[in-house]
């Protein structure tokens, strides 16, 4: 049941939100133990459930998803939870605010469900680089579910949680969207408030949806979007309704007249074939429908991921350094008569994975005296030219349309020891975080070379969020049309498992 209709039926009193809630717990009982989407299962989901069914018997009006249970990444501060960000260094964290998404969710009628894996401090793409070890891909347990935020997209695909919260700084949420069969949104950067989400790169990251429809992740986007006066990067926007504009797009069809424009500097070359296959054949789809296909161009996109991997270690370099052994979390302390650079020393030695350790180091690098203008500063310049590739090419077309990620789900440790080809999976998303522009990927189908989830993205111009929830919902009801159901409905259940 999507999150949409399970809200139906809890305001319909068909399903209390007591019993949807337990029905997900159980979920996670059977098939966590196996996904491992989960680092901290939350206490208090029951009981937060009970309160949304007392307020709902004595009258009170609630939002769209009240009584829906929501998985969190754990990126994002909680006051109920531990918050680690997939750290050693953060293990057992308590939170003494919860982060402004959080609060809005929990206003909203929301059930935490629980905090998901990601890879450390969100660096990666696999999930592989999470301190408490790997989550796996439900559609095949041997594979990765993408990363950072691994968590949220496997617990969503396992029908573990309807619907989760992800954050995404060059992928995190769209690139695991891909490789479960779920759908996820990067809005606008400012769109969404990152007060409590524990930063990586502040100029790139954004918080958004995780789902399993258009619709869902339009409902989620609704509740937690808009200004914050605690995120100085939030935009004061009076934004539309993205669940209107999915409903829209599902029913008139957004497709007629859309001009879609595809990037001629993205070759063919280096994607998969199922993957190029399933995103040519969503595009003939498109097509059919009355949309253009429009060749633009961006010859600045190859330098996309060299300046994103300058830009992003150097803010994180510098983010992570509030992490001295004094301030939050974990001490270690080496030896009697340590000094404070002793035990900072010992501390972030202990508590940083190698990724971390890898993007600090090289982030100092960049940033120091004599490197800043050759490094940090031209990595700046070619972020002002890749953004100025999508002015001009969003000059000519409505949305621009690309394969979420080169490849379908690569097995566990393929690549966890080769980091270049880590960061390669982000060369179709990290564009749209050096851009700051929206960004969705919703499943194209199955890879025909692997029988692997496939996923596309739309972008659209800065503070276009709507637009892609009008077009992701329009084809995204063409190819359920022509699959006869969800795409999720083909993925392994896990059954065996569940009843083993
Ligand atoms: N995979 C990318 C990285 O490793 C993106 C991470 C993210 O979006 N948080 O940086």
């Amino acid at each position: 049941m999507s999150a949409a209709d399970l809200a139906g039926k809890i305001a319909a009193g068909e399903v209390s939100s007591l019993e949807a809630t337990r029905a997900h717990l159980e979920r996670i009982a059977a098939v966590d133990t196996d996904v491992h989407a989960f680092l901290h299962v939350s206490e208090h989901a029951e009981r937060a459930a009970s309160a949304i069914d007392e307020r709902r018997s004595a009258g009170e009006r609630m939002g769209p998803l009240a009584g829906v249970p929501l998985a969190i990444k754990d990126v994002l501060v909680t006051t109920d939870m531990p918050s680690t960000s997939g750290s050693r260094i953060l293990e057992g964290y308590m939170s003494p605010f919860d982060a402004t998404v959080v609060a809005r969710a929990r206003a909203a009628g929301m059930v935490p469900l629980g905090k998901t894996n990601m890879d450390e401090f969100a660096m990666g793409s696999s999930t592989e680089h999470s301190a408490y070890g790997p989550t796996r891909n439900p559609w095949d347990l041997d594979r990765v579910p993408g990363g950072s935020g691994g968590g949220s997209a496997a617990a969503v695909a396992a029908y573990e949680a309807p619907i989760a919260l992800g954050s995404d700084t060059g992928g995190s949420i769209r690139q695991p969207a891909h490789l479960t069969g779920t759908v996820g949104v990067k809005p606008t950067y400012g769109g969404v408030s990152r007060y409590g989400a524990i930063a990586l790169a502040s100029s790139l990251d954004q918080v958004g949806p995780v789902a399993r429809t258009v619709l869902d992740a339009g409902l989620l986007h609704d509740a937690i979007g808009g200004h914050d006066p605690r995120d100085s990067t939030s935009l004061t926007d009076a934004w539309p309704s993205f669940a209107e504009a999915a409903r829209q797009g599902a029913r008139d069809g957004a497709l007629k007249g859309l001009r879609v424009g595809v990037i001629r500097e993205l070759p063919d070359t280096g994607f998969q074939a199922g993957v190029a296959g399933s995103f040519r054949a969503a595009l003939e789809l498109m097509q059919a429908q009355g949309a253009e296909i429009v060749e633009v161009s961006a010859p600045h996109i190859e330098y996309a991921v060299a300046a994103y991997y300058l830009i992003l270690p150097a803010e994180a370099s510098s983010n992570l350094a509030k992490f001295d052994s004094v301030r939050f979390g974990m001490r270690v302390t080496p030896h009697a008569g340590a000094t404070v650079e002793d035990v900072m020393a010992a501390t972030r030695d202990a508590g940083f994975g190698d990724e971390v350790k890898r993007r600090i180091i090289l982030g100092t690098y960049a940033l120091s005296a004599g490197y800043y203008d050759a490094y940090y500063g031209s990595a700046q310049k070619v972020r002002t030219l890749i953004q100025r590739d999508f002015d001009d090419a969003f000059a000519q077309v409505d949305v621009i349309a690309t394969p979420s990620a080169p490849t379908t789900a690569f097995p566990l440790g393929e690549k966890i020891d080769d980091p270049l080809q880590m960061y390669l999976n982000d060369v179709t998303t990290i564009p749209a975080n050096l851009a700051g522009i929206p960004g969705i990927s919703i499943p194209s189908g199955l890879a025909a070379d692997d029988g692997l989830p496939v996923g596309i993205q739309f972008l659209a111009p800065v503070r276009e969020d709507a637009r892609l929830y009008r077009v992701g919902a329009a084809l995204e009801a063409l190819l359920e049309d022509g699959w006869g159901a969800p795409l999720l409905a083909r993925a392994p259940q896990l059954s065996e498992r569940e009843n083993s």
